[in-house]
């Protein structure tokens, strides 16, 4: 059990100086409402039952491109200037924010370009390409990726968005948020994947200020926790970068890092670690029980509530944040293959 309490004593979102404001959240749910779904949050029986308290499912894999990427990446783009737009757009991706982003490019009729590690998968890098993105694969980290961006920025004049660092992104991932409470007044806690905070950071900026006394907790995998590592060491440090079922979740959260950590260390209420095969359980009883496809990132609120390492107090929303897996990964996992 890897629960870690936030160490900031006044959790108040009443204090200025948070990163990304509840008024930036509502405005980007304005911005984005017409490019974006507003996905469904559906009881579970199996997990209302396993959990103790009554448990729904936010649909993110409902979302255009298979993840909620999309939201941020609609609020930074809408929010940019023609010309800075018409420059091409860059970024550095594990996958799911590169399609959001070469997805929203093709709709704007501006050029994309797509920066990678290796150890993207194969079904992520082909469906980016499908969109007609520029794609660059670069070096075995996101930390690789993120220098080629830096590089064409500088070069090129590209424009850059943000896979979460960024308060139009963080915004936009927000608004989830800001549907979760809607949909469900009473929440006592919401389950959300946890890579970079840009979701998570988001999520608990909208949640923790309509009600305050609702627990937000963030979920990573054991192999190369970025934001858990950073809470631990006071800040961001380098992780190695390892292959893992959450693929999504992979990557550090950037040594300069402006706007997810403070949100995060301040915002969130713990942060939980899991194993392969706990995330492998997860994907497992979406497809078997809840008929639905999620990739390992965002299996992990099923799979934390199934391993038993959190404890629920109440009305329950776990994100499923995205449903990008491959197609014959996931027919092994479900068919019952170990991670
Ligand atoms: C990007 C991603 C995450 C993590 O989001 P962060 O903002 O980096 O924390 C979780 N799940 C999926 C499916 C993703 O694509």
């Amino acid at each position: 059990m890897t629960i870690m309490k936030s160490e900031i004593l006044s959790r108040s979102i009443e204090d200025d100086g948070l990163p990304v404001t509840l008024s930036e959240i509502r405005q980007a749910a304005v911005r984005i409402a017409g490019s974006v779904t507003r996905t469904p949050l559906v009881p579970s029986a199996t997990l209302s039952q396993c959990g103790g308290q009554p448990v729904c499912l936010k649909l993110e894999t409902d979302q255009p491109v298979g993840s909620f990427k999309l939201r941020g990446v609609m609020n930074a783009i809408l929010s940019l200037g023609d010309a800075a737009r018409k420059r091409g757009l860059v970024t550095a991706s594990t996958g799911n924010h590169g399609r959001a982003l070469a997805y929203a490019a093709k709709k704007l009729g501006v050029p994309a370009t797509i920066c990678m590690s290796s150890l993207v998968p194969a079904n992520k890098v082909e469906a980016i390409r499908a969109l007609g993105a520029d794609i660059r694969i670069v070096g075995a980290s996101q930390d690789d990726a993120q220098e080629e961006v830096e590089r064409l920025v500088k070069s090129r004049g590209f424009t850059q968005v943000a896979p979460f660092d960024d308060a139009y992104v963080v915004a936009g991932q927000g608004t989830i948020g800001l549907e979760i409470v809607e949909d469900m007044p009473d929440l006592a806690t919401v389950l959300v994947p946890l890579s970079g905070g840009g979701l998570a950071g988001g999520v608990a900026a909208a949640v923790k200020a309509l009600r305050p006394q609702a627990q937000v907790i963030g979920i990573s995998m054991e192999r190369g926790a970025a934001m858990h590592a950073a809470f631990a060491a006071g800040g961001p440090v380098a992780i190695r970068e390892e292959e893992t079922l959450a693929d999504s979740l992979g990557g550090g959260i950037g040594a300069e890092n402006r706007v997810t950590f403070t949100l995060c260390r301040r915002l969130l209420d713990g942060i939980i670690l899991l194993t392969e095969d706990e995330i492998a359980g997860g994907i497992r009883h979406a497809a078997r029980e809840e008929g639905v496809t999620v990739e390992g990132a965002g299996a992990v609120g099923i799979a934390a509530i199934l391993a038993g390492k959190v404890k629920l107090s109440g009305l329950t929303a776990v994100i499923l944040s995205g449903g990008n897996i491959d197609p014959a990964v996931h027919r092994r996992i479900v068919e019952g293959a170990a991670a």
